[in-house]
């Protein structure tokens, strides 16, 4: 099984990844979470992508490519996987192309997470991220923790990523329009693309998501 969670920043992917990654006992590969790890850690690779992140802009292409490279060639990912946030560019689409030939295998489905403008807003300045499982909380939804601050999961304390305020998320807006909604049409030329529309409760959503991808 290997599925693209596609969507705007704040659509809900690694929400949505996260429970039906364990439910199919495949990864999730957020390449955000890889990034911001690296950038705490201080690694080379964390140093390169920092101020792209902090503006709100995307990591070169080569730089994040590398990256995936590496990480969809680990064992695990190589039974399957749920991509969050990879592709993000077409140039990024056909390297993953490449990357999965080279392992003779293919994609099975690309799961487009569509919301409004609206709603995105209202999910980004309300997310809170859990800093050691990556669990996401949202304080404006029926998603806040059960102990304000706290995860549920693990028991660390919340934060609020630094690129979730106002002015760097209309720029992230404004980046997935321009630079990933391309691969809306680039995915359904593939026949591969599966679009649905993320309203409601978490449970509905999971829902509509197992039937989209049902049978690939
Ligand atoms: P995310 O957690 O997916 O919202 O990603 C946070 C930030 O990491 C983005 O705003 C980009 O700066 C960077 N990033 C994550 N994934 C990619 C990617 N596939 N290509 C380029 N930059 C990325």
């Amino acid at each position: 099984m290997r599925f693209i969670f596609l969507g705007a920043p704040g659509a809900g992917k690694g929400t949505y990844a996260g429970p039906l990654s364990r439910e199919w006992k495949i990864p999730t590969i957020s390449t955000g979470d890889i990034l911001r790890e690296n950038v705490k850690q201080n690694t080379e690779l964390g140093r390169q992508a920092k101020t792209y992140m902090e503006r709100g802009a995307l990591v070169p292409d080569e730089v994040v490519t590398g990256m995936m490279a590496e990480r969809l060639s680990e064992p695990d990912a190589v039974r399957g996987f749920i991509l969050d946030g990879y592709p993000r560019t077409i140039q990024q689409a056909e390297a993953l192309d490449k990357i999965l030939a080279e392992q003779n295998h293919g994609l099975n489905a690309v799961v487009n997470i569509e919301v409004s403008r609206e709603v995105i807003i209202q999910r980004l300045t309300g997310r809170r991220a859990c800093p050691q499982c990556h669990a996401n909380y949202n304080v404006n939804t029926s998603l806040r923790p059960r102990v304000e601050n706290v995860c549920d999961r693990c028991g660390a304390g919340l934060i609020t990523r630094s690129d979730d305020n106002e002015e760097t998320i209309t720029q992230r807006l404004a980046v997935y329009a321009e630079q990933t909604a391309p691969l809306i049409d680039f995915y359904r030329q593939d026949g591969l693309l599966r679009s649905i529309t993320a309203i409601g409760e978490v449970p509905e959503i999971l829902n509509a998501i197992r039937a989209a991808v049902k049978g690939n």
